[in-house]
């Protein structure tokens, strides 16, 4: 059994700084892509000639939610243009995908199990009574289709992403074969327990493997999770081994795994794709749902608060395709040696599709599936899982209930819980309390970060519960005598100036043209710094601004001592730092420079020696 459900987009929504931040992915490319990426326009989805695979599931995965968070009558409007185009475009047997008969055999069938998800996530937040009966036909072809034409490459890599569709079907429906269809996937696709148990990509290796795809594994975190409800209890145990595995031996400074595009060791100086972030954000979800460990949520905000927003520019018009913790520019590798392993030269350029378009469709699910998962429902009430600004307005045993949690964290370290029922209503509230916590109150009573604290109350009219953390500044060790600064929830990195040059050009018919063009950044301030004793200082604005990651206002700035060294460019290569420095000898005085959020950063350096004494 699955701990905790989902409310859906009618009963939850973002507020303060998180709905701002939906705000910014509405009117930019997130929510124009139907207008000028062809691989949506035109897609074979809705009887175009462009892509008819993974991409416009992608893209409506986090265009949707969006749009119904939003309550945007025009986006939801479009959305249901492609939802009918695609439940129109169903065959009698009850195949989905736009391909012709004889195309059947070799299509890759996960697109299927993305558009399936994609469809339960439309009727969760339409209500449109269609959707379960396409969705149910589907799964129904889908069974007799992989019995003929067993699974492979993408959708045997991803087979257990199907089982979140036939969950859903399942507990709608109640007929065994959906359980069947579901160990048949199970029996036909990758053995990640093998896999693991066996690990062979302890080292990065410089050639493309499904085995050590980053996307891959930022999916297959959920796998054992997932699979367990087929064996009965949920059981976490080999989704939390992998992590660990992935961690390593690929993990980064701000609690990602490498992959540019396969897993590529824990230097600072390779490349993590943006899908893989995404991906393992979703995965979280998912996981903390079916089993209520708290270990996921603290993943899930890791990332969504620093590797999400460091790697799309904060305007949200450009995003990368791999992104670097010591990132001190970001131009094309061409003409010199290209430090990804088996991406492109370009991958780290801000841009509309840079390398490859599957992160330019994949990463629109990133904010609105994490503001759904804000607030979940429990057997006995209401999860505050996700921290963030929302508000919750549901009904628990005939009352009206609504749950606000008001707060500007990860910017600020309070979140003032108000509940609302309008009439006696006796249920829980869970607070989870961040792991990052150096000591945590709720309502001035000593709260043990890393758990969740439990109200058991009859609710009456409007009460407020107070959550106080205190964050320490701390520096976390990292491989190679390199350190990174933490506080509570946030990385911090020393804030470059920068330079941007924008690239308009057409390629392969697709026009790249501002706001939707590419640009290289290339850096104005010395980032030549190792760290030196003393204290450092925090400063807080008490405000965020209407671009949350912002560059230019970040809402929370450190004052660190440090520096200057020798660190030079890696040889060969065109703007890329050494992975250390050439010497921590300092050159130099100690001097204090501005360290901001590594989610408000695109130019940085995060991973960092002490200078010699
Ligand atoms: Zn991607």
């Amino acid at each position: 059994m699955q701990k905790y459900r989902l409310f859906n987009t009618t009963e939850l929504k973002a507020s303060g700084w998180l709905r701002k931040q939906l705000e910014v992915q509405a009117n930019s490319l997130s929510g124009n892509l139907d207008k000028v990426w062809p691989d949506i326009r035109e897609s074979r989805w809705i009887g175009g000639n462009w892509d008819g695979w993974e991409r416009v599931p992608y893209w409506l995965d986090g265009f949707i939610p969006l749009a119904y968070l939003l309550d945007d009558e025009d986006k939801i409007a479009r959305a249901k243009k492609y939802i009918d185009a695609i439940v129109a475009g169903q065959c009698e047997d009850g195949w989905l995908c736009p391909c012709t008969v004889e195309e059947r055999a070799k299509y890759d069938m996960w697109a299927l199990y993305l558009i399936d998800k994609v469809l339960m996530l439309y009727y969760d937040c339409s209500g449109d009574e269609r959707i379960p009966e396409v969705v149910y036909k589907s799964l129904k072809n889908l069974k007799d289709h992989i019995e003929q034409y067993p699974i492979f490459a993408w959708a045997h890599a991803r087979w257990f992403e199907c089982l979140l569709p036939i969950f859903q079907i399942y507990d709608m429906y109640k007929e065994e074969w959906l359980l069947d269809l579901a160990k048949l996937l199970r029996a036909q696709g990758m053995k990640y327990e093998e896999i693991y148990g066996d690990w062979k990509y302890k080292e990065p290796i410089n050639q493309w493997l499904w085995e050590s795809h980053v996307v891959n594994q930022g999916m297959a975190i959920k796998e054992g999770g997932l699979a367990s409800l087929l064996d009965g209890e949920a059981d976490d145990s080999f989704s939390e081994f992998m992590l660990n595995q992935l961690f390593t031996y690929h993990g980064t400074a701000v609690g990602h795994f490498t992959g540019d595009e396969c897993l590529s060791g824990d230097s600072p100086i390779q490349g993590t794709e943006l899908c893989g972030v995404t991906e393992a954000m979703f995965s979280y979800e998912v996981l903390y749902a079916i089993t209520g460990n708290p270990i996921w949520a603290d993943r899930l905000e890791k990332l969504a608060f620093n590797a999400l927003p460091a790697t799309i520019s904060p305007d949200m018009w450009s995003h990368q395709y791999d992104q670097l913790v010591n990132q001190v520019a970001c131009v094309n590798l061409a003409g010199g040696n290209n430090i990804f392993r088996t991406n492109s030269t370009e991958s780290h350029l801000f841009g509309l599709e840079p390398n490859f378009g599957c992160c330019t469709a994949n990463f629109n699910q990133g904010w609105p599936k994490f503001a759904m998962s804000t607030f979940m429902k429990s057997d006995d009430g209401i999860v505050s899982a996700a921290i963030a600004p929302a508000k919750l307005t549901t009904v628990i045993g005939g009352v009206n209930v609504a749950v606000e949690s008001e707060t500007l964290y990860p910017f600020g370290s309070s979140v003032n819980y108000i509940v609302t029922a309008d009439g006696e209503c006796d249920f829980t509230l869970s607070l989870r309390i961040p792991a990052c916590a150096a000591s945590a109150k709720v309502d001035g009573e000593d709260a043990e970060p890393g758990t969740i604290v439990t109200l058991k109350r009859v609710w009456n009219g409007t009460s407020v519960v107070k959550l106080e953390m205190d964050f320490d500044v701390k520096y976390v060790s990292r491989p190679r005598d390199m350190f990174v600064i933490e506080r509570g929830p946030l990385v911090y990195s020393l804030a470059i100036g920068e330079e941007w040059s924008k690239l308009e050009y057409v390629r392969n018919n697709v026009e790249r043209k501002f706001p939707y063009c590419d640009w290289e950044i290339r850096p104005t301030t010395d980032w030549q710094f190792a760290f030196a004793k003393g204290d450092i200082a925090v400063s807080e604005t008490g405000a965020v601004s209407d671009m949350p990651f912002d560059t230019a206002c970040p809402p929370i700035t450190l004052d660190v001592p440090v520096v200057p060294v020798n660190w030079g460019w890696k040889e060969g290569y065109n703007m890329i730092a050494n992975m250390v420095p050439d010497s921590v000898k300092p050159e130099g005085d100690v001097r204090t420079m501005k360290f901001i959020p590594y989610g408000s950063t695109t130019l940085r350096l995060t991973e960092i020696p002490f200078a010699a004494e």
